[in-house]
């Protein structure tokens, strides 16, 4: 299968059409009627849908909720473990970012990672993603070994699923982040093990304005980036995790349609698939509204994003994270797949919560209760979580 491309001119053809419907026209009323026999819904019935704002935000997450019929009472869980925040790339909304001074820097030892490791099972959590910065070439070696040996120990330990979320990564160095993980017979990997790289915009010029254009910069790619599940999926990785930074592009509308052509592409190609669609948070160093210079998506065109991926992906998981408040989280828990609930800072976990330190994060958290007290409150109301043992 070759690797996935994206007709950007193509999508913006289908926005311009549907952005130019009259209300009310039939059109609106045939993608409304598609969603309410729980069809899944095309591309072009997205953009029509995103547009018609005669249609309440309400109605469409409704109707995304009766479409997820029985699946409403399955959420999935895992927690963020920073390994480090070191990265030497420069993305401009990153607390992360090589240049952002206001950052404290830190990179844990590997047995503070498995001690790590040991407290979120301990606590119930079952599943994690190991997170790092991307490198320049001579640090990428190291960076690969050290993803390595933690992954390693997250698999001895017996966690049910384990994403890396560590940049892109070069097909020469796929043997060396995944040696010593169990494989299947047909050299698949054996466990859950996701590749997570988020676009965090599928528009080209965002992408540079964001993410840098120098050659240099090992996050500047952009074809790179898009491409990296396909060298994933040939290393032996079955599930990928692909996602747009709300924010960025203040045309949310083409990041959902770029969005669903890449998740359906690697849907296409046999892997599982999750979807992830956070908002731009505040980051240490960053002005004082928080903002650097992207522009936010209110809570009403958050939601009427993910109710409309819901309709369009329903075999995939979409992702909500604690970067949402408690009340966006009720409202949106039945749409997703996933919720996953921890801390930004490097090994912030303790025996009953987190460290949340801005100045050592990645990006703010809005909610900062213990994950055992968020998910507890959907397994009150009779939800199913799976990977964690509350
Ligand atoms: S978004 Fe990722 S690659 Fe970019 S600066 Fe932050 S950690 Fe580094």
């Amino acid at each position: 299968m070759d690797d996935f491309r994206l007709d950007e001119d193509a999508i913006r053809l289908t926005l311009e059409r549907a952005s130019a419907l009259a209300p009310g026209c039939g059109e609106i009323d045939a993608a409304l009627s598609r969603a309410a026999a729980g069809a899944r819904l095309d591309v072009d019935d997205v953009a029509v849908l995103w547009y018609a704002r005669t249609v309440d935000t309400d109605v469409l997450a409704d109707l995304a909720r009766r479409a997820r019929g029985a699946r409403v009472q399955q959420l999935e869980t895992f927690s963020p473990l920073y390994l480090t925040n070191t990265c030497d790339a420069t993305c401009r909304m990153c607390g992360m970012r090589r240049d952002n001074d206001a950052l404290q820097r830190e990179t844990a030892e590997l047995d503070v990672v498995e001690a790590q490791l040991g407290t979120l099972l301990e606590r119930g959590m079952q599943a994690v993603a190991l997170l790092t910065g991307e490198y320049h070439a001579e640090r990428r070696p190291w960076a690969m070994r050290y993803v390595n040996a933690a992954l390693r120990a997250a698999e001895r330990l017996g966690f049910h699923h384990v994403l890396v979320n560590v940049g892109s990564i070069e097909e020469h160095e796929l043997p060396v982040l995944l040696d010593g993980i169990a494989r299947r017979a047909d050299g698949m990997l054996a466990g859950k093990v996701t590749m997570c790289t988020f676009q965090e915009t599928y528009d080209r010029r965002t992408y540079g304005k964001f993410m840098g254009r120098d050659p240099e910069n090992p996050r500047s790619d952009y074809d790179r980036r898009l491409t990296n599940f396909d060298r994933a999926r040939r290393g032996g990785f079955r599930c990928a995790n692909p996602g747009v930074l709300l924010g960025l592009s203040p045309d949310v509308a083409f990041e959902a349609l770029a969005a669903i052509l890449h998740v359906r592409h690697l849907l296409g190609a046999g892997m599982e698939v999750y979807l992830s669609t956070p908002r731009l948070r505040r980051v240490a160093g960053s002005g004082a509204d928080g903002s650097i210079t992207g522009r936010g998506v209110d809570d009403d065109d958050f939601v009427r994003l993910v109710a409309l991926l819901s309709l369009a992906l329903p075999d995939a998981r979409l992702v909500l994270t604690t970067r949402e408040p408690r009340d966006i989280q009720h409202r949106v828990a039945a749409l997703v797949g996933v919720l996953s609930a921890g801390s930004s800072a490097v090994t912030p976990y303790t025996r009953h919560g987190a460290r949340f330190p801005l100045d050592a994060s990645q990006f703010e958290v809005i909610d900062q209760r213990p994950f055992e007290a968020i998910l507890r409150e959907h397994l009150d109301a009779g939800v199913a979580i799976e990977n964690f043992r509350g």
